[in-house]
Order: structure tokens, then sequence, then C-alpha cells
């Protein structure tokens, strides 16, 4: 079939969406770079590896892969609905946080409605949005944070979502309670808030807003989290969604059958018993911040304060021709040059190895510090 025959088959806004970045297998650059080792300080994993309870708990669910799984995840919903004092009704799962988003989009946006979000953030939001023929309607983020006033002034008849990454990817920046709660209390009822909390566990700010509050408040949101961060699980692709179960409802119609694998699942419900294992990723996780701001701050490079696992940092030079020279040093770190901020980089934390290692091989590409 020919390409112009594909556009006038597929949805509306199709090929406005930007194909996510194909890189190439880890193992074909590390070959033609000549790298026995790769930090891999790009994609805001667990540099402590999965957790190890949920490692034993995937070696026995590996042996059922013939059936297929649980698809309402009960189990796991139990245990969840348990611990975060979330009725069960409230609760569901997708393969990953980016499927939860794919799966609110399908549900809720129709040809030509609005769904507002910050820029830059999380750029999975715009994918779905303009996957169902929806508007994305973009807001500068103010100093780096979401600007929830001007958010607001964009909200109309025709919102449907509101897209709240909080912490936010890339910047690390949040949203706190005061702000969040104005927000929400200005919001005309039609209109459905995400709390995208991929990071909420890093958090440790006590005006930081915990989105299962607004929930049980009863304000129209829908709170977002995932086991690829703290739980060390990105690669086995788990997530879950709390709302209303009327929302809750209408999100089950589009979701898989059997969005989540069996092992995903033993894995996740081991890993939320895993404390020995949360604690030393939340202490990786402090130590690697400390350290990297006070190296940062040696070498005269300013960075956004973080509340997660990354670091959204101003190199104040070309930051692309400095992350090839990292690459070939053996550390993966993603260029701003997406967000359209081509000087700036976000840097996941690595163990504290990693990060002693990355600073040294910073030092040596950027030739020392950098004038203020
Ligand atoms: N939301 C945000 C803000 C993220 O940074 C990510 C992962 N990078 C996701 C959602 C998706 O997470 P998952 O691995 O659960 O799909």
């Amino acid at each position: 079939m020919k390409m112009e025959e594909v556009r006038k088959l597929v949805r509306r806004r199709i090929f406005d969406i930007e194909a996510w970045p194909a890189g190439k297998p880890i193992e074909e650059v590390m070959e033609e770079l000549g790298l026995s080792e790769l930090a891999m300080m790009a994609t805001n994993e667990n540099p402590l590896g999965p957790s190890p309870k949920a490692v034993s708990a995937m070696a026995e669910a590996i042996q059922h892969v013939n059936y297929y799984p649980d698809g309402p995840c009960l189990s796991l919903k139990r245990k969840v609905s348990r611990r975060l004092g979330v009725a069960e009704d409230m609760i569901t799962f997708g393969n990953g946080a980016d499927s939860c988003i794919r799966i609110v989009a399908s549900a809720f946006i129709s040809e030509g409605d609005e769904v507002v979000m910050a820029d830059p953030t999380f750029p999975v939001y715009t994918i779905f949005t303009r996957a169902m023929g929806g508007k994305e309607v973009f807001v500068p983020l103010k100093d780096y944070v979401h600007d929830l006033k001007s958010m607001m002034k964009k909200v109309g008849g025709r919102t449907k979502l509101v897209f709240i990454c909080n912490p936010n990817n890339p910047t690390g920046s949040i949203v706190r309670k005061a702000e969040l709660e104005e927000f929400l209390q200005n919001l005309p009822p039609h209109v459905i808030v995400v709390l995208d909390e991929a990071y909420f566990e890093f958090v440790s700010d006590p005006q930081y807003p915990n989105g299962i509050d607004y929930l049980k408040g009863g304000h129209n949101v829908i709170v977002m989290r995932t086991f690829s961060k703290l739980y060390g699980l990105a690669g086995l692709r788990i997530g879950y969604m709390m709302a209303a179960s009327e929302v809750i409802s209408a999100l089950e119609r589009v979701r898989e059958p059997y969005t989540v694998s069996g092992v995903a699942q033993a894995a996740a419900l081991a890993a939320l018993d895993d404390q020995q294992f949360i604690d030393r990723v939340i202490e990786n996780n402090e130590r690697s911040r400390s350290f990297l701001y006070r190296e940062l701050d040696r070498l005269g490079l300013t960075y956004v304060p973080s509340h997660t696992n990354f670091l959204f940092v101003d190199l104040k030079t070309d930051a692309r021709k400095v992350t090839e020279a990292l690459l070939r040093k053996g550390f993966l770190i993603r260029p701003g040059t997406p967000w359209k901020l081509p000087t700036c980089v976000r840097i996941t934390f690595g163990t504290e190895a990693q990060n002693a290692a990355f600073i040294r091989a910073l030092e040596d590409v950027l030739g020392g510090t950098v004038e203020a």
C-alpha cells in the first residue's frame, strides 16, 4: 500500500504523532563503541536492579505462562487496595503507566476534544491525545514548574482532560498542595485531571500532594502510579490507576483483557513486600541526589531541584555534543533537544560508583569548570 493511501485510511491525527525514537539495541551500541560497560542514565530506571523478592516470584510464575493471566489482577488489586486504603473497584491495572495513559485517552477523548498539559512534560500524553483525534493545548512551564494558573486559563468548554505530571518529567519539579487544591476547586465539573505520579515514592517534600487524598475528597481525578521506578520493574510493564468506581468502570471497558502478564503480577505482589529493597533504593536515591548537587555546584552548573530519581541540568553548551561524548565514555543520558531545551540534559541517578564515574567523565568532556 502506498503512503498516500495509508494517510487516507488512518485516523485523522495519526501522522501528527512523532514516532518514538527507535534507538539501536544497547548491545549493538556497546559493540560499535567498544564499550564493556554502559551506565544507563537516560530513562529513569532503577540502577539497583529489580527487587530480589520479585525476581524469585517471577521464577515461579514463569512456570505458568502457558495460561492466560488473571485479567483484572485480583490478588494484586486486593493488596494495593489494602496498602493504599483505596477501594478495589477504584483501581485498575495496565501494561505500564504508558498503557494506562492510552486507556484513559481511548475512554475519554473524542475528535476535537482539548487536552491541557504542560510543555515540556511526558510526551506520551501528546501521542495518545493525537491518536484519538484530540487537540493538545500546551502551557509552558514557569521556572521549570507546572504553571497551574495559566493552565486553568486554557480550560474551556471543549476541555476533556488535564494532565499534571507530578513530579514532572523531564524537570523533576513538583506542584505543591496549595496550588493543586486551588486548581481542583476552580475546575469545571466536566473536566478530569490525570495526576501522573510515576515518581510518587521518591518525593519527601511535606507539601507534595498525594493524589489519593483528592480522589477521596470527591475531585475528578485519575491517579496514576507505576512499578517501573521504585520497584525496578520497568522491563516488565506494570502500572495502575485509581479513580472513582464509575470512571474505572469506563476505563476497564477499553483495556486489553489480559493487559498485565502473570509474571508481572507476581513480581509486583512480591515487590510490594520487599521493604529491604525499597529502603535501599530510597537511600541510594537520596545519596545520589546530594552527591550530584554537590558536584554540579562545584562545576558551576545549574539544575532544577529534583523530587525524583533524575536531575534536569543546564550544561550551558550544546547538550547533544556532550551527550555523544559521554556515550563514547560509557554513560547514556538524555539531551534536552526533544524538549526544545538544547543546552539541558536529563540525568538518571546511578549507583554510587556510576555517579562518581559520571561526574569524572562529565568534567573531562566539559574541559573543567564551566563559566557561570
Ligand atoms: N509517566 C511518567 C511521568 C514517566 O516518566 C513514565 C516513564 N518514563 C511513565 C509515566 C510510564 O511509566 P511505565 O514504565 O509504567 O509505562
